[in-house]
C-alpha cells in the first residue's frame, strides 16, 4: 500500500471530456474519489491541469510564453475552485503555488507541506513549474520528487499504457510494466517526455490508470495491479 501519493489531474477531470469550464457531476465524481483516499489516512498532493480553461499552445495569436503563463494561471483558478468545492465537501485543503500572492494561495515551502499532511489536507500544488513551455505533468514529476511522494499516479480516460491509442485502435496492447526508457523511446503520448526523465532520474515510478472506473484510484494505491506501471 503507498502512503503517499501526487495525482496529477488533467483540467478536463474537473470539465468533463472536450469541455471547458466547471461541470458539477465532474466535481463531484472527483471529490468522492478523493474522499475514499484521504479516509484511508493516504498523504495527498495534487497537481492539476488548465486544459478545461487555456492550454498556452491553443491560444491563437498570443506570444507563447505569454500563453503559457496565461495557462498556469489557469491551474491556480482550477486549484481555488476545488479547494473550495472539497472543503465544502468535508475534504481539508490548502493550495500552494510560487507564482501567485493570493490571500488563498500558500507559497510552496517543504516544512509546511509536512505540517499540512500531518493535518490531514489534502495539498494542491498549483501553477505549473512557474516556467513556460513546461506542461503539468512535467510539474507532477517534480512535485512529486520533492514531496517525496511513494508514486507518482497520473489519471487518464484509458486503462494505463498502451502501444497506440485504444480508441482509435481496436487492437492496441495495453502494458501491465514498462520502463521509463521504453515509454521514452517508444514516444508514447500519455505523458511528456520531461515528466518520465525526471521520474526516471529520481527513481519515481508511475502509475497511468483510469480515473473514471469507480474506486480506481483508491485500488490502485491499496493494492498493485491496476493501470500500468513504470518503473
Ligand atoms: N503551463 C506552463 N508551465 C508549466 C505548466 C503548465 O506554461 O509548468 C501552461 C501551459 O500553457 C499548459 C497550461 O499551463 O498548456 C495548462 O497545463 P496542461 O496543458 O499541462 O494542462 P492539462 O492538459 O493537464 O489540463
Amino acid at each position: 500500500m503507498y502512503k503517499r501519493i501526487l495525482l496529477k489531474l488533467s483540467g478536463e477531470v474537473l470539465s468533463g471530456e472536450d469541455k471547458k469550464g466547471f461541470d458539477e457531476n465532474a466535481l463531484e465524481y472527483l471529490a468522492n474519489e478523493i474522499k475514499e483516499v484521504v479516509k484511508n489516512g493516504i498523504k495527498l498532493g495534487m497537481v492539476i491541469g488548465a486544459g478545461n480553461l487555456f492550454r498556452g499552445r491553443e491560444l491563437q495569436n498570443v506570444t507563447n510564453s505569454i500563453g503559457d503563463h496565461i495557462g498556469m494561471l489557469g491551474t491556480v483558478i482550477n486549484a481555488l475552485y476545488l479547494k473550495d468545492y472539497f472543503e465544502k465537501k468535508g475534504i481539508k485543503t490548502v493550495v500552494v503555488s510560487q507564482i501567485v500572492n493570493l490571500p488563498s494561495v500558500r507559497i510552496i515551502h517543504y516544512d509546511d507541506i509536512e505540517l499540512y499532511f500531518n493535518a490531514g489536507y489534502v495539498v494542491i500544488f498549483a501553477g505549473g513549474t512557474s516556467n513556460p513551455f513546461f506542461t503539468t505533468d512535467t510539474a507532477a514529476a517534480l512535485r512529486a520528487v520533492e514531496m517525496k511522494a511513494d508514486v507518482l499516479i497520473k489519471a487518464t480516460k484509458v486503462d494505463g499504457i498502451y502501444d497506440k491509442d485504444p480508441k482509435k485502435f481496436k487492437n492496441a496492447k495495453k502494458y501491465d510494466k514498462i520502463t521509463y526508457d521504453d515509454a521514452i523511446n517508444l514516444g508514447l503520448k500519455i505523458m511528456d517526455t520531461e515528466a518520465f526523465s525526471i521520474c526516471k532520474r529520481y527513481k519515481m515510478p508511475i502509475i497511468v490508470l483510469n480515473f473514471f472506473k469507480k474506486r480506481n484510484l483508491l485500488n490502485a494505491i491499496l493494492d498493485s495491479g491496476i493501470g500500468t506501471f513504470v518503473k
